[in-house]
């Protein structure tokens, strides 16, 4: 745990219980604030008993006794409407802070320059926050992974000079962080998403731009609008930027070509690690992921050898276009948090003859954007509620069973997949759905087919193929 010690003696209100919300209570606590924490969620509340955290229904709490007011990220700042707290803390002239903004003042207070990297982005966090903790653990490094990705930050060792915080932030988090200033913010790409939350792609570019903006040397990846102006703002303010991309060469930074990370300063590139045979790092979107993540770990020192040393052994997250087996010549692939059409894409770019196992419950406009990549598909499984919205895209163009269960899916692909004899056969299950019609998350429908393709590894001798 890191105790908060900025708010020593103070009253401090907290508000949101869940995971990240208890750490946070906790560390106040333990740095000596007076703690007055709540949630609509009398369970949660409850919990928080349980745990020796003082709780109050912050609804009767004089806001102009707290000095301020720490949310969960999940609970509403401005959009769609601010929580209730929020409006009692404004009218008090309360500030409102999230756990992020604890870490960095106590970072700032007891090791300000304690290695810290920050990374944020509207896809690939998880991945690359995994993947640069990776490779300073493989370097035996003191490595503490947290925020967004699963641990809550405060529940992670305190910073020091010889350890290393690896934080994947949420814009909410962001957003809750107005002094953030880690050694290295990562900001990876920007496309619309959360909009319910920070109502216009202006403000949320802006909220994701203030990592950056705070780091002491900045990470970004410049292939889409957005990104590209936030860099050439950094630019003019003279903070220095290593630039990502996966599309064309970059005057400074690094970038990618089939799987080559090339790093160029000015007129000079070189090549200097090659992810091809990499299977956690396949496509263009984990190049972006993995040349930011190489960016990040040489400017705070990680030796170039030990760097790629780690890539080799990066295991990949679960769910994320996951190597679950290989039966024969058939690579079974688990691509469960593909839970949209642009993630699907994502997984159909990487393999060349696929057995596409989709469905569960549709996103607006369903897998129509995915048409290029049909002649790649040998065979499409449908499950779930939208398997008939996608079987009528497909119609004329791919072959499709309508299997139902996923039990049914990993049969017939399987099955379909053995007697293919194409190289390199691939069962994918990259649903561009969400999975609330049959299961209760894309965890457990990753869970479900993983299970499924061990059971037939036990039934078959498993060969590899090189
Ligand atoms: P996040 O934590 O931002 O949700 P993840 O690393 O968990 O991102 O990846 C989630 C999905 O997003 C992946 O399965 C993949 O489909 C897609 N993805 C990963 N990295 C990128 C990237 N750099 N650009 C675009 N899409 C990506």
């Amino acid at each position: 745990m890191t105790p908060i010690t900025s708010f020593a003696g103070m009253s401090v209100a907290v508000f949101g219980l869940g995971g990240s919300g208890l750490a946070t209570a906790q560390a106040l606590v333990a740095g000596g604030a007076k703690v007055l924490a709540w949630d609509d969620n009398p369970d949660s509340v409850a919990k928080a008993v349980a745990a020796g955290i003082p709780t109050q229904d912050l609804r009767n709490l004089d806001f102009s006794g707290v000095v301020a007011l720490v949310l969960s990220p999940g609970v509403p700042l401005t959009h769609p409407e601010p929580h209730w707290t929020v409006g009692l803390a404004k009218a008090a002239d309360v500030e409102i802070i999230g756990d992020i903004e604890l870490f960095c003042r106590e970072r700032r207070a007891i090791a300000p320059n304690a290695p810290f990297i920050a990374i944020t982005g509207t896809n690939g966090k998880s991945t690359t926050t995994a993947l640069i903790a990776h490779l300073f653990r493989a370097a035996g490094w003191d490595v503490q992974l947290g925020g967004n990705i699963g641990t809550a930050i405060l529940s992670l060792d305190p910073p020091a000079d010889d350890r290393i915080h690896i934080v994947e932030c949420s814009s909410f988090q962001i957003d809750l962080a107005p002094t953030i200033d880690p050694s290295v913010g990562v900001l990876l790409n920007l496309t619309e998403d959360h909009l319910d939350r920070h109502d216009t792609m202006e403000r949320y570019a802006a909220i994701k731009a203030r990592l950056v903006t705070g780091a002491a040397s900045a990470v970004i990846g410049i292939d889409d609008d957005w990104c590209a102006a936030i860099a050439s703002d950094l630019d003019k303010l003279g903070k220095p930027v290593e630039r990502i991309s996966v599309r064309r060469p970059v005057a400074n930074g690094f970038y990618a070509d089939r799987g080559h990370i090339f790093e160029a300063e000015g007129a000079f590139a070189r090549e200097m690690a090659d992810l091809n045979g990499i299977g956690s790092l396949r496509g263009d979107h984990n190049a972006q992921n993995a040349a930011a993540a190489i960016a990040a770990a040489l400017t705070i020192g990680l030796p170039e050898q030990a760097v790629l040393e780690g890539l080799k052994s990066f295991p990949g997250l679960a769910h994320r276009m996951e190597e679950v087996a290989r039966i024969g010549k058939v690579l079974f692939v688990n691509d469960s948090k593909a839970t949209n059409a642009d993630a699907a894409e994502k997984a159909l770019a990487s393999f060349d003859r696929i057995y596409w196992i989709a469905g569960g419950k549709a996103k607006t406009g369903g897998v129509t954007s995915l048409v290029s990549y049909f002649p790649k598909i040998a065979k499409a499984y449908l499950i779930g509620a939208a398997a008939d919205e996608f079987a009528v895209t497909l119609a004329g163009r791919v072959e499709t069973v309508m299997a139902g269960t996923m039990d049914a899916a990993v049969a017939a692909a399987a099955r379909d997949a053995a007697a293919d004899g194409a190289r390199e056969p691939v069962v994918l299950l990259s649903p561009a759905c969400a999975s609330y019609d049959q299961y209760r998350n894309f965890e457990i429908r990753g869970d479900h087919f993983r299970g499924l393709v061990q059971a037939l590894v036990g039934a078959e001798p498993v060969v590899e193929v090189k």
